[in-house]
């Protein structure tokens, strides 16, 4: 189905919500979301008290970020192997999260996985390395009880090894809970694989909460929290995929739906927008679809440019694009992956229906209701 999918330009609307500032590494865009600068601010202003200097400081925040990216861009280039692009990078203050534009399956999940902590454990192992080439007698604590300029890069490196195996703790969403499904996917079905990492992750999460709590430690609290919702989603996302089965797009798909000229005007689109139930719309150029207009790209635009403004300003050209004959299960992973726009179903090159996650959910009920009935009128006769 990856065939099928056209050569994208960059996204320019799916794009994770509250960043500020962009940078591009290898093509691939790196947005900052607003708290990961409060908290580097916070934290080269609590970090300058002590023995450093403050160039001594930034230096060394900034190294961690920089493990941090470095780690996300180990995910992106052995997922770009695997001819999976990277949407976005989106740096966090609780670290960073590679967009996909779809999840990787099986083996290509394990490898994917284990690449970001695989980039801290070289960059920690080389600057311990050096430091013990170094003379430097290894002891970790005192380097960190005492941080000073002249420590700074034994202590990155302890840093990176942390980050190596913080990021290997096997539970969901950590890259050990994903090594860890795509281990137990080699001898069981994928939906099982998932159901066991993820008990494991909420287990695991459950026990680092309630140490957390006896110590004291409220961020190993905040942190088992985190891996508890994780887990418990990526639990919902896989009892949908068992739910959604082997279908595939054409049945569940709209086929009655209207569509915009690229000469019209944002005006045009929110009349639509308030005559229909549709939130999105196709931007037809003559016979061919030039893009997709959504709901919140129109309504961003029109606060923006004003009403006159025309849609093929506003339109997302990115769109996701599918045959009928695709995989249910694994379209609805995809508009999952872009933050649950819709995609446009083509047969050759017609547009032919659209497919939107309520939609897919309505398809699932009446599904549900015909298979009761029908249950129900064998018991009665
Ligand atoms: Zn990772």
């Amino acid at each position: 189905m990856d065939e099928q999918l056209p050569t994208r330009q960059k996204p320019n609307d799916a794009h994770f919500p509250g960043t500020l500032g962009s940078v591009e590494v290898f093509g691939i865009p790196v947005r900052f979301h607003f708290t990961f600068w409060l908290i580097v601010v916070y934290l080269i202003v609590i970090g300058s008290r002590g023995q450093q200097s403050a160039a001594g400081t930034t230096l060394y925040i900034l190294s961690i970020f920089g493990s941090v990216l470095l780690h996300e861009l180990g995910h992106a280039v052995v997922a770009h192997r695997f001819r999976i692009r990277t949407l976005e990078i989106v740096m966090l203050p609780i670290g960073g999260l590679a967009r996909l534009e779809r999840p990787p399956r099986g083996r290509e999940e394990f490898w994917v996985a284990i690449a970001g902590p695989a980039v801290n454990l070289i960059i920690g192992g080389a600057l311990m390395g050096f430091a013990w080439l170094g003379g430097n007698s290894l002891a970790p604590e005192t380097w960190m009880a005492q941080p000073n300029d002249s420590n700074l890069a034994e202590r990155i490196g302890i840093a990176n090894l942390f980050l190596a195996v913080f990021n290997l703790i096997p539970a969901f969403p950590m890259d050990g809970g994903r090594i860890l499904r795509s281990l137990l996917a080699r001898w069981r079905p994928e939906n099982e694989a998932t159901r066991t990492a993820a008990r494991i992750g909420m287990g695991m999460a459950a026990i680092m909460g309630l140490y957390g709590l006896l110590a004291g430690n409220f961020f190993l609290v905040f942190i088992a929290f985190f891996i508890y919702v994780g887990a418990m989603q990526e639990r919902v996302a896989s009892d949908q995929q068992e739910l959604i089965g082997s279908e595939i797009v054409q049945p569940a798909m709209v086929t009655d739906f209207r569509t915009l000229n690229h000469g019209d005007t944002l005006k045009d689109a929110a009349n639509l927008l308030l005559a229909t139930t549709q939130q999105d719309f196709p931007v037809m150029a003559g016979q061919s679809v030039a893009g997709l207009l959504t709901r919140q790209a129109m309504l961003r635009a029109m606060a923006s440019e004003g009403p006159e403004a025309y849609v093929a300003g506003a339109m997302d050209r990115d769109f996701l694009r599918v045959p009928p004959s695709a995989l249910l299960s694994e379209v609805v992973q995809l508009i999952a992956s872009r933050q649950g726009s819709c995609a446009l179903v083509f047969e050759d090159d017609t547009l032919v229906g659209m497919l939107t996650a309520e939609n897919v959910s309505e398809f699932l009920i009446l599904r549900e209701i015909r298979r009761a009935r029908d249950g129900a009128r064998e018991q009665g006769s």
